[in-house]
């Protein structure tokens, strides 16, 4: 059976790809392969920190491997919080604190000034080959207090620009998981990667 690796212990990462790929291929997770050191996420851009993810996971499983590396990059921030989203507050992962240090500091910063993009780097390592890299955007704008319950991170200060486009200026948590999913970076990188991801499990 084809089956790749998805280097994530993250079970919403693992569903996504499993609906996308649909039952032809196994995708597995960090859980289901024996453990192997995993180096701290140093790199200065999405990019290098998804393809040494990648690489490492083919290298120390021999599985064809896909990791990703996701963030906000803020433009009155100069495209910060960025690489450090995950800890900007200080502490890896804590999504209220993260969201109210960046509420504080775009207290003063006007409407037309509130510009964001999620960004995802999506990697693709095949053992013994040069990892290979795509990259997916959502735009949209940080509003002044959160709202929905849906998603994580930064969903709830996050409104794509398909939500002004339709006029209901929803955040990202306020969409359902599949309505994210057809938008969001995430789902875009996946997308372009899919030619690339098909061609290295020999399914054309
Ligand atoms: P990771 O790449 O999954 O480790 O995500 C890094 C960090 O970026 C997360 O902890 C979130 O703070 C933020 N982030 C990435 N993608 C999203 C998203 O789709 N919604 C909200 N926050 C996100």
């Amino acid at each position: 059976m084809t089956q790749v690796l998805l280097a994530t212990r993250n079970g919403k990462k693992l569903a996504e790809l499993r609906r996308i790929l649909g039952d032809q291929v196994t995708v597995l997770g960090l859980a289901d392969v024996p453990e192997f050191p995993e180096e701290p996420e140093t790199g200065a851009t999405f990019e290098e920190n998804a393809v040494a993810k990648a690489a490492q996971a083919a290298a120390a499983t021999g599985e064809i491997s896909l990791a990703d590396d996701s963030g906000l990059a803020v433009d009155a921030l100069n495209g910060m919080p960025g690489v450090l989203s995950a800890r900007w507050a200080g502490k890896h992962g804590d999504d209220p604190a993260n969201n109210a240090l960046l509420l504080a500091q775009l207290g003063d910063v006007p409407e037309e000034r509130r510009g964001a993009a999620f960004v995802c780097a999506l990697a693709l390592a095949v053992p013994g080959a040069e990892p290979v890299v795509r990259r997916g955007e959502w735009r949209g704008r940080i509003v002044r207090e959160a709202f929905g319950g849906n998603g994580f991170g930064y969903d709830p200060l996050f409104v794509p620009a398909e939500s002004d486009l339709a006029g209901d200026g929803r955040t990202s948590a306020q969409l359902d998981p599949a309505e994210k999913d057809v938008l969001s970076h995430r789902g875009l990188a996946l997308a372009v990667m899919l030619p690339d991801l098909r061609l290295a499990l020999g399914l054309g």
